[in-house]
């Protein structure tokens, strides 16, 4: 299975990645989880990103690309894949059309996760008190969701066009989403 979870911030992707990768045991990749960790590790690719994340921004698409071709060349993602966060951009997208293009390989399904944008900055600002992410204070939050509207939001007609999209509700306990998207997407590849 090669799939796709998008979302904006704060509608759960990271939570329900977990869940998508189990069931379909394939690793669940973040770009965002890669850029982090760079971050605290002080990495020259931390070192590049930090600024730019922390001011709720972009990472350049090159190197992001960069990044996610070396993770998928690796043996685990081999029979399959879950992106969280990647492509987020019209240049991310024709990067991994070309990836899974010259591989003879093609997407299953792209996961959308709907939320209220009332309830992203509510749970944002939340997670801010929790795990106090840098990128989680109120005005890098409203520059993530503009970024967000303006440069990702748009990918979900390319993929509606194809017929990959599962749109799922993203409100509800973790557990009532993560059943919900489970038979959305179930029931898609099923009918495929
Ligand atoms: P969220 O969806 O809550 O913003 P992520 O962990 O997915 O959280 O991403 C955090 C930040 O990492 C983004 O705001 C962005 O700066 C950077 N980032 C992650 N993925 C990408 C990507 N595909 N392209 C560019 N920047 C990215």
């Amino acid at each position: 299975m090669k799939l796709l979870i998008m979302g904006a911030p704060g509608a759960g992707k990271g939570t329900q990645a977990s869940a998508l990768a189990a069931r379909y045991d394939v690793p669940a990749i973040s770009t965002g989880d890669i850029f982090r960790a760079n971050i605290k590790n002080g990495t020259p690719l931390g070192v590049k990103v930090k600024e730019i994340i922390e001011a709720g921004e972009y990472v350049p698409d090159e190197l992001t690309e960069e990044i996610v071709a070396d993770r998928l060349a690796q043996d685990d993602a081999a029979g399959g894949f879950l992106l969280d966060g990647f492509p987020r951009t019209m240049h991310q997208v024709h990067f991994l059309d070309r990836h899974l293009a010259d591989r003879g390989e093609r997407l299953d399904a792209v996961v959308s996760l709907v939320v209220d944008p009332d309830v992203l900055v509510e749970r944002l600002l939340d997670r801010a008190r929790i795990e106090g992410r840098a990128d989680d204070n109120e005005d890098t939050i409203r520059r993530r969701m503009e970024v967000y509207a303006g440069q990702t939001a748009p990918l979900l007609y390319h993929y509606e066009k194809l017929d990959l999209l599962v749109e799922v509700e993203g409100t509800g306990t973790v557990d009532e989403v993560r059943e919900r998207m489970l038979d959305a997407v179930d029931r898609h590849t099923a009918a495929r």
